[in-house]
């Protein structure tokens, strides 16, 4: 990679972030309260919206893979008891 002032740097590859998506917006569109750029979940990812949830980077603390997917899967499980519930 060349820059402008002429500097290089030698690299086998790049990853280029161009702009990341709010992980807000959407959820703050919709109603869901929000604290700073963290979506508020209960203790089952639900947020204040009935049958909304959130997981992952947007609910804040860690930002990490394993989190992620961790609260996903607690979100989906969550939503089954309550979908065979009838809820
Ligand atoms: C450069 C970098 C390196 C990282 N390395 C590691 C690592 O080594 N290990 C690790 O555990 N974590 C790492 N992370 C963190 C990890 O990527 C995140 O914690 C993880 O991806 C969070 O998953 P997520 O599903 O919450 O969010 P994301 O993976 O960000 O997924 C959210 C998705 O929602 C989409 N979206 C947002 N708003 C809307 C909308 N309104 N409509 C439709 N789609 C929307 C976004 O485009 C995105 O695709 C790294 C992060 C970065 C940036």
């Amino acid at each position: 990679m060349e820059f402008d002032d002429g500097s290089t740097i030698k690299a086998d590859g790049v990853f280029i972030a161009y702009g990341v998506a709010g992980s807000t917006a959407l959820a703050r569109k919709i109603g869901a309260e929000i604290d700073g750029n963290k979506i508020l979940v209960d203790e089952n990812m639900a947020t204040n919206i009935p049958g909304l949830y959130a997981a992952g980077d947007c609910t804040g603390g860690l930002l990490q893979i394993s989190k992620a997917v961790y609260e996903g899967a607690k979100a989906g499980t969550e939503v089954v008891k309550r979908s065979r519930k009838g809820e």
